[in-house]
């Protein structure tokens, strides 16, 4: 058979990689809001989508409700810089998950907060697995 043949359920299921994709968000930052490091619950738009942002992951990243609520439709980087919780290893962390530098962001946000290093084990078997694959 032809591996442009194969049927994966993903893209037999849209709804179903939605879903894979959104949770593989989270397990970057071990469900983790990147702005104030509360748990996870939503996933926030950095470039809001009424800007044109797109859904990619280098556009989306793990935000809890207050935050993501709070700074509604903001240049993200512009609206944590007025944060309480400001933290300015967290908006590098922030820059680099844009550029697509996901290692370093979660590097970053490592040093932001001790308490990651939990997290990181599911950071570094997920990355397992992508190489695995
Ligand atoms: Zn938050």
């Amino acid at each position: 058979m032809h591996i442009n043949d194969a049927v994966f359920l993903e893209d037999l299921c849209p709804k179903f990689r939605f879903r894979q994709w959104r949770k593989s968000i989270h397990r970057f930052t071990g469900k983790s809001c990147i702005y104030c490091g509360k748990p996870s619950e939503s996933i926030d738009h950095v470039l809001p989508r009424s800007q044109g942002g797109l859904s990619t992951t280098e556009n989306c990243v793990p935000a809890c409700l207050s935050c993501n609520g709070d700074k509604s439709d903001e240049n993200a980087l512009y609206w944590y810089r007025r944060q309480k919780f400001y933290d300015p290893r967290r908006a590098m962390a922030i820059r680099a998950w844009l550029e697509g530098d996901l290692r370093l962001a979660i590097r970053l946000l490592q040093w932001a907060n001790p308490n990651f290093k939990v997290n990181n084990k599911n950071y570094q078997k997920n990355e397992t697995e992508y190489n695995a694959a």
